[in-house]
């Protein structure tokens, strides 16, 4: 399996590059290899099975779609990609989205999504429920997303604000788009697990890593 996270330097401020990490040992603990490549600015987008696009400041989610939009992400994406999207990633795949200074900018299109500038920053903890599931992580940004008719949220909104105070991020047959930061996946190890099966086109067997443990205990701390 191949992962690529696209970017680092401008979309990593989070430690979104952790998703990978997690990945990448999740698999191996099943035996399987998998290999991450880095894609910095001035690297062409490599083939891979999965693409990893991380949160930013409003400078570098600029300068992150720009480079998207030049080395042809969305082509990529059109052509059957899958990819995980956090924050800024997330709203970089939708229609436009508001950065200061600049109310509306172009994003790739790929996503029937919009984001605009909310009233106040959103910081803090959230819970999200997808299905019967529950995914944790942190969020912190100024923009809200509106999905279009064309796009299912990803889940419900349990604690914080995700997308409008209601739903948070998005899903499509490619594409989990989230606004949790954590790493979202080393905070929900279900998820990893949920997307590493997608991907791989197989179930996998279950793990139970300390992260599991650490998972349960933050339900809990949530009261959830
Ligand atoms: N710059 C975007 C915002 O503030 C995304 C922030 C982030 O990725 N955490 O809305």
């Amino acid at each position: 399996m191949r992962i690529a996270v696209l970017y680092p330097e401008l979309l990593g401020t989070y430690g979104d590059g952790g998703n990978a990490l997690v990945l990448q040992q999740r698999m191996q603990l099943r035996g399987q290899r998998v290999t991450v490549q880095q894609v910095s600015l001035g690297e062409s987008i490599p083939p891979a099975d999965l693409y990893l696009l991380g949160g930013g400041e409003d400078g570098p989610q600029r300068l992150a779609t720009e480079t998207l939009r030049k080395n042809g992400f969305a082509r990529t994406v059109k052509g059957g990609a899958l990819v995980l999207a956090v924050c800024a990633g997330l709203q970089i795949l939708g229609e436009s989205f508001a950065v200061e200074g600049d109310l509306q900018y172009e994003g790739l299109g790929l996503v029937d999504a919009a984001t605009v500038r909310g009233g106040e920053r959103r910081v803090g903890n959230m819970a999200v429920q997808i299905g019967e599931r529950v995914l944790v992580g942190f969020e912190n940004h100024g923009g809200e997303t509106r999905l279009g008719a064309r796009v299912e949220a990803l889940g419900s909104v349990l604690r914080g604000f995700g997308n409008d105070g209601h739903v948070d991020g998005y899903e499509t047959e490619q594409i989990w788009a989230t606004y949790a930061h954590g790493p979202v996946l080393a905070l929900n190890p279900w998820f990893a697990d949920h997307i590493l099966s997608v991907v791989s086109g197989r179930e996998l067997a279950p793990l139970k890593t300390v992260a599991d443990h650490l998972y349960e205990g933050r339900l809990t701390s949530l009261g959830l």
